[in-house]
């Protein structure tokens, strides 16, 4: 496949699949100058949702059919394969029912069941409409995941022949594969999905492993913004993002991306491109980083905990830092952040961690005598964008006075305040790094 035949790759979003002629337009609009086109489709919005309460109740047979109901009125005009599909999730239901707990690899396969209904949906509107779409679920196609049930990584190298041989026949003939996100098939050969939100991060997997020349995240109405505007009244677009600004946002909590969307399409060199269907205005591309671009974006972080840990003779001690992180990702704990001085570890943690992190460092604070002070609850707040050293000097002091944290890094900021300022300082930070922009 040459570049200027690369496909393109367009995700939608369960609330883009709204309205299935807006999406034929769009299908239809790349594929005009013979751009052959993959679409990869989430489930249609709630239906996740739906899903994941019927295994908060995995008893409830009045849950259960409730959603069986909601399914069914949510897809109108399914073809026989679909209707098939509502069969078989009634069956699932049934087998939650009799497990009545937590089985992770039943509940992916209930979980998938969402964009399998959506392309099947999705096609079936998209021919009407006189595109030559084909459904492919994604396990099926030979999507490769490791064993992660819930949050499960795609594997590429196992991906790749199977991915290229089933959708490049399909392109091959015209047609307009209509692919699941969110999951794939487990290196055991089960479903596995892929956290919440993975349709983007299956899309950009897909996009790598074609060579597409750009990946489009079709978004209803969701913009990347240089802070949330429910907490900062001047937020701005951002038109272009590095791949590793977009990876520290995603990382840090942004929630217009899922976190592992950006690593296969900076691998292989994909643009990614963050659209909204509402506002063809409200672009961001995601690319290469630029010299002499300067972006500035703000989140925050919250509810936290954080923990210092006090350690006399601190470097004398050779490996605690190592010891201190092995120690609680041993516990399953998730380090949020860590700000390290020679004496002084100041971890940062979800609330509900904080008494097992605490609890996995007594041999630590037996044999190194060392303390542990808190926790205190914080926010983080994180200022993201290539070369924002240059910026230290424009961070007034009402951001950092009375921080519990500072770390900085060449492309990211990280603050831990007393918890009930995050606000206010996001809304300082973006005012001097963004609003006041000199340049
Ligand atoms: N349907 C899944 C979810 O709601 C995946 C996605 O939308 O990306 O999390
Ligand atoms: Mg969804």
């Amino acid at each position: 496949m040459t570049r200027s035949r690369a496909p393109v790759v367009l995700k939608f979003g369960g609330a883009s699949l709204e309205d299935a002629a807006q999406v034929a337009r769009e299908v239809a609009a790349v594929r005009q100058d013979g751009t052959p086109v993959v679409v990869v489709a989430s489930a249609r919005q709630g239906v996740t949702d739906l899903l994941t309460e019927t295994l908060a109740h995995p008893r409830s047979k009045a849950v259960h059919q409730h959603a069986l109901e909601e399914l069914r009125r949510r897809h109108p005009g399914l073809p026989p394969n679909g209707r098939r599909q509502l069969d078989r999730i009634r069956r699932l239901l049934a087998e939650v029912e009799a497990v009545g707990g937590h089985d992770p690899p039943l509940s992916d396969r209930l979980l998938s069941e969402g964009e399998r209904l959506a392309v099947h949906w999705l096609s079936a509107r998209l021919v009407e409409e006189g595109i030559p779409a084909v459904p492919v679920e994604a396990d099926h196609l030979g999507l490769i995941t490791d064993n992660t049930y819930g949050a499960s990584l795609i594997l590429f190298d196992r991906s790749q022949t199977a991915v290229r041989r089933g959708l490049g026949r399909r392109l091959a003939r015209g047609e307009v594969p209509v692919v699941t996100g969110y999951f794939g098939r487990s290196l055991e050969g089960r479903v596995a999905t892929l956290g919440r939100g993975g349709s983007d991060y299956a899309a950009a997997a897909i996009g790598a492993l074609l060579g597409a020349s750009r990946v489009e995240l079709v978004k209803r109405h969701v913009a990347v913004l240089s802070a949330d505007p429910h907490e900062v009244a001047d937020a701005r677009p951002i038109p272009e993002l590095s791949y590793e600004e977009a990876e520290e946002l995603a990382q840090f909590g942004a929630r217009v991306l899922h976190p592992l969307t950006i690593e296969p399409a900076r691998a292989q060199s994909v643009v990614l491109r963050v659209r909204s269907l509402d506002d063809p205005r409200v672009v961001t591309t995601i690319g290469p980083a630029q010299s002499g671009r300067r972006n500035r974006a703000l989140t925050m972080l919250r509810p936290l905990r954080l923990i210092r840990l006090r350690v006399p003779g601190g470097r004398q001690r050779p490996g605690i830092v190592a010891e201190v992180s092995q120690r609680l990702s041993a516990a399953g704990v998730n380090l949020v952040q860590l700000y390290t001085s020679s004496a002084l570890l100041c971890l940062v943690l979800e609330p509900p961690q904080v008494v097992t992190a605490i609890r996995a460092l007594a041999p630590v604070t037996r044999e190194a005598a060392a303390m542990v002070e808190g926790p205190y609850p914080v926010t983080l707040v994180i200022a993201i964008g290539d070369g924002i050293l240059d910026d230290l000097d424009r961070v007034p002091s009402a951001a950092v006075s009375g921080a519990e944290g500072f770390s900085a890094t060449p492309r990211a900021l990280s603050i831990a305040v007393p918890e009930a300022r995050g606000p206010d300082v996001l809304r300082i930070l973006h005012q001097a790094l963004v609003s006041e922009d000199r340049r």
